[in-house]
């Protein structure tokens, strides 16, 4: 066969195992605090149980529990009256008891589903399970060299020796492992960010944590043939897809890249005859490539058996206690119904909660197409622009809806609004009033306007004739000098209106 034509025929089949940190206040098998930050000292955050000391015994974080229940609701999955922990054995210095606890055939959730949209589209991904485990701590791998750890800081095979840290060591994960919906790279990175919006939403997940999304991607290539219609494949010709598993994703970019070079790597095997190696992979996120690490282990390389200090979890009353807030989708739909906002206006405003909450805010008082223009447009540029987020101004909501009120009463512009007041509250921490004064941007007022109006139509005579001639300009030119003779305060529309009486 031509090689361009094998090439259309491959066609790449991905899954994922995401792993979520849950923003639980303590580990989720000991008291310990899961509250770090970037340069605590190691093995400080450390108890008997979180350093599997001998004789230590486990207890079932019951906000863990609650976070992970949540998000069972939230990915429209079945929730199982009982549940149960199970240990997963393998040796690995970052796993002091070395076994994992973590769930095995009784998951917290199985049989969900996610939306996103890609490219426009909407997709929908099935969620094979989600269930409940521990992180394990952290290795640095150093080799020996100037003072400064970090600049020595280097990979497993470089290294003269690894520090430990086991501050990380059971901080509650979710891990969320989903069919094999995927058929391209990029639709990876809308899944995650949809599942971090909604994550977010639930209140249990800081999306800005170091290391709190961390994704597993497995990729296989199949035929384009053996694809259906609807997009799945069979469960036969997915078995006998030789796959590799890479891990190390942190980002959502870091998925697109490392699957995009792992299709094509695969690709380029199976095109001069190779078999593609069942293995588990690195992705090495300077290179953009993926390097291998390690045959892929199987399930019962882990020795799986019930974690017998932790009795099985009975979560049927929990299932129809626990209640989630109103989602993105949700909330989206809302929006264009109740405020008459735009897709993408409305989008904007919900995919996060806080940026939701803060428009609702000013909305319930202002108009709210003004208030999703100043927010969605004008603010949350504005933050970005400087790099900040939403929470930069949370607890300056009444300047904000002080602002919104000076232009929703004509008393500033809106130019005047976006580029002078807002930009001053941002970088200089001012108050809207402040700023407006200061800068004497306040509306002139209608006589001032007036008064520019009739001078300007009596000090530019051939404008006027311009004008009547039907020379478009004209109209412009004296626009011009109206503004210019309020200091730019003048609504321009005011002015055109003004000016075209004047005119007769
Ligand atoms: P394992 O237990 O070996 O990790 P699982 O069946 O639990 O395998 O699947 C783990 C992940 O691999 C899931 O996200 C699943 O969607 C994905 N997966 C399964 N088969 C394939 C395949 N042929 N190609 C790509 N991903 C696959
Ligand atoms: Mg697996
Ligand atoms: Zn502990």
């Amino acid at each position: 066969m031509a090689r361009a034509a094998e090439r259309a025929a491959l066609q790449p089949v991905i899954g994922l195992e995401v792993h979520v940190q849950l923003d639980t206040e303590t580990k989720v098998f000991c008291g310990c605090s899961t509250d770090g930050d970037a340069d605590e000292e190691p093995n400080t955050r450390v108890c008997p149980v979180c350093l599997g000391l001998p004789g230590a015994l486990p207890v079932v974080n019951e906000a863990a529990v609650a976070a992970a229940v949540k998000v069972g609701k939230a990915l429209d999955a079945e929730i199982p009256a009982e549940t149960q922990f199970h240990r997963k054995n393998y040796y690995y210095p970052d796993l002091p008891k070395n076994f994992q606890i973590t769930q095995y055939d009784a998951p917290l959730c199985a049989d969900g589903e996610l939306e996103f949209s890609h490219e426009g589209d909407r997709r929908s991904v099935r969620i094979r399970r989600a269930h409940l485990e521990e992180d394990p701590g952290s290795l640095q791998h150093v080799r020996e060299g100037p003072a400064d750890l970090d600049a020595r800081t280097t990979s497993v095979d470089r290294a003269d020796y690894t520090l430990v840290d086991y501050n990380r060591a059971g901080t509650p994960l979710m891990e969320i492992v989903t069919e094999p919906d995927f058929r391209e790279p990029a639709a990876v990175r809308g899944f995650l960010e949809k599942l971090e919006e909604v994550l977010a939403y639930l209140g249990i997940f800081d999306p800005e944590g170091d290391g709190s999304l961390r994704v597993d991607a497995n990729l296989s290539m199949v035929s384009a043939d053996d694809v259906r219609a609807d997009g799945t494949v069979p469960e036969d010709v997915l078995k006998d897809a030789n796959r590799t598993e890479v891990k190390n994703i942190s980002s959502h970019r870091g998925a697109e890249t490392a699957l995009s070079y792992e299709a094509s790597r695969q690709r380029d095997q199976i095109e001069v005859g190779r078999e593609v190696a069942q293995e588990t992979r690195h992705y090495n996120e300077t290179h953009g490539n993926t390097v291998s690490m390690r045959a892929k282990e199987e399930e019962k390389d882990y020795r799986y058996f019930p974690e017998s200090d932790l009795p099985s979890l009975q979560v049927a009353d929990w299932r129809e206690e626990i209640e989630i807030p109103e989602l993105p989708d949700a909330r989206r739909e809302r929006f264009r119904e109740e405020y008459g906002l735009g897709e993408e206006a409305a989008a904007k405003l919900t995919s996060r909660k806080t940026v939701a909450d803060f428009y609702e805010a000013v909305a319930a008082e202002f108009d709210p197409e003004l208030a999703a223009t100043l927010v969605a447009d004008s603010l949350l540029g504005e933050l970005n622009y400087r790099d900040r987020g939403i929470d930069a101004v949370t607890d300056r909501l009444d300047e904000f809806e002080r602002l919104i009120e000076l232009v929703a009463t004509d008393q500033v512009t809106t130019k005047n609004a976006e580029e002078t007041v807002l930009r001053a509250m941002l970088d200089e921490g001012e108050d809207p009033d402040t700023v407006v004064d200061r800068e004497g941007l306040g509306k002139a007022a209608d006589d001032e306007v007036a008064t520019a109006v009739t001078t300007a139509v009596a000090e530019n005579p051939d404008a006027v004739d311009d004008y009547h001639a039907g020379e478009d300009g004209a109209l412009n030119f004296l626009v011009g000098q109206v503004m210019a003779a309020t200091g730019g305060s003048a609504d321009p529309g005011t002015v055109n209106e003004l000016l075209h009486e004047e005119l007769g």
